[in-house]
């Protein structure tokens, strides 16, 4: 699936800056615990500040060091505004500036300027977010909120307020049991509306998962009326009281349930190019072999190792890769040019290509060269005879 996240990566990747102008600012905020504002301010502003010395060493590009200047002032405001991480891709050359707030960030705030920009740390904190709808249901009242980039946000609310209507209508004096009926009935409706509502929204809107929370007792009395769709991107309940839940509450599970999820998928796609790989099929493991996978247009999902870094050299001609660092290009002859962070470079051509793109975090993985992919077919093998097996 792609999403704008996906469209404004891959713009990104293909910025290159000839002067090496290209700026990527990266702001963590600390947890109180670990710095106090102060610190953190300074900490900032230093960075910046080295990042315009070594610049002034460097030919002291006007434009570039109005752009580190202004990162600077950003990141003195930012250190009151604590909440969110921030990404800023600055190049004046080409006339690109670029802010971002990301979910949490892996590895801290960090600056660099080079002739491209540094997509890994934000690629690796928006392409896997997945847009979650949560309902929290009780017998008379819904809520429905988003729960996106690890920000928690209230749709809608509605109540069908059933015991009240008892009270009001007192049913005519009918007998108890006959009340007992209508009241089921009543919340047999409600939560049938509330089904019905998450199903439009469904239908609307991409949903990748859905969560309900409610009441162990009371799920008996929701699950026949979900859609069968609706039953699909249902990943998972929680036991609460929706009454009583706190926002914080309501994040730190969906929050737990989504990091479990994900690393589900994460270890089930490692297994599945492992296994490929070492059956001769339809994997590829370790740098050299996924750089061809990728030129030969055989990739379907590129799974990058966490902290996956490795210099390369790239035709300036023809664009191909080489893991072995020479002056020309095995292909075409034509001079090469030093990639200093490969991981870099193939997020771009994957976006480009419109393979999907997983970061993991897995031991086995990295002891089998922490990059792989999952391939749509192989090049190598006659498809046809393999099928025909
Ligand atoms: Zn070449």
């Amino acid at each position: 699936m792609t999403t704008p996240w996906h469209e404004e990566l891959r713009h990104l990747a293909e910025v290159e800056s000839p002067d090496s102008s290209a700026v990527t600012f990266y702001f963590q905020p600390e947890t109180p615990q670990n710095a106090s504002h102060r610190e953190e301010a300074i900490l900032v502003k230093d960075m910046v500040r080295d990042a315009i010395r070594k610049e002034e060493r460097n030919g002291n590009r006007k434009t570039l060091r109005a752009d580190l200047e202004r990162i600077q002032e950003i990141g003195e405001m930012l250190h009151g505004n604590h909440s969110r991480a921030k990404a800023i891709f600055a190049c004046a050359d080409k006339k690109i500036w670029r802010e971002f707030d990301l979910p949490a960030l892996d590895g801290g705030t960090r600056i660099h300027v080079n002739s491209r920009f540094w997509l890994k740390p934000m690629a690796v904190a928006v392409l896997e977010v997945k847009h979650c709808l949560i309902a929290l249901v009780d017998s008379e009242k819904a809520r429905i909120l988003d729960y996106y980039m690890g920000e928690l946000t209230e749709r809608e609310r509605f109540e069908d307020d059933i015991s009240r209507k008892v009270r009001s209508d007192g049913f005519g004096g009918l007998e108890a049991g006959h009340v007992e009926r209508h009241v089921e009935n009543d919340v047999m409706r409600h939560v049938k509306r509330v089904a019905d509502r998450l199903f439009e929204i469904q239908s609307e809107k991409k949903i990748d998962c859905l969560m309900i929370g409610c009441r162990q007792e009371f799920w008996p009395d929701i699950e026949p009326h979900l859609h069968p769709y609706l039953k699909k991107s249902l990943v998972g309940r929680f036991n609460v009281d929706p009454g009583l839940a706190t926002p914080q509450e309501i994040q730190e599970m969906a929050s737990t349930l989504l990091a479990e999820i994900q690393l589900n998928e994460q270890q089930a796609r490692v297994r599945e190019v492992i296994g490929e790989a070492q059956r001769n099929g339809r994997g590829s493991l370790g740098l050299r072999h996924v750089i061809t996978s990728l030129e030969r247009g055989e990739m379907q999902t590129l799974l990058l190792g966490q902290n996956f870094s490795a210099r390369v050299v790239q035709c300036t001609h023809c664009g191909h890769m080489d893991t072995r660092i020479v002056e020309k290009c095995a292909v075409c002859e034509h001079d090469t040019r030093h990639v200093d962070d490969v991981a870099d470079a193939l997020i771009g051509i994957a976006l480009r290509m419109g393979v999907q793109v997983l970061h993991v975090d897995d031991e086995e993985f990295a002891n089998a060269g922490n990059i792989g992919a999952l391939l749509r077919f192989r090049a190598d093998q006659n498809t046809a005879e393999k099928l025909a097996s």
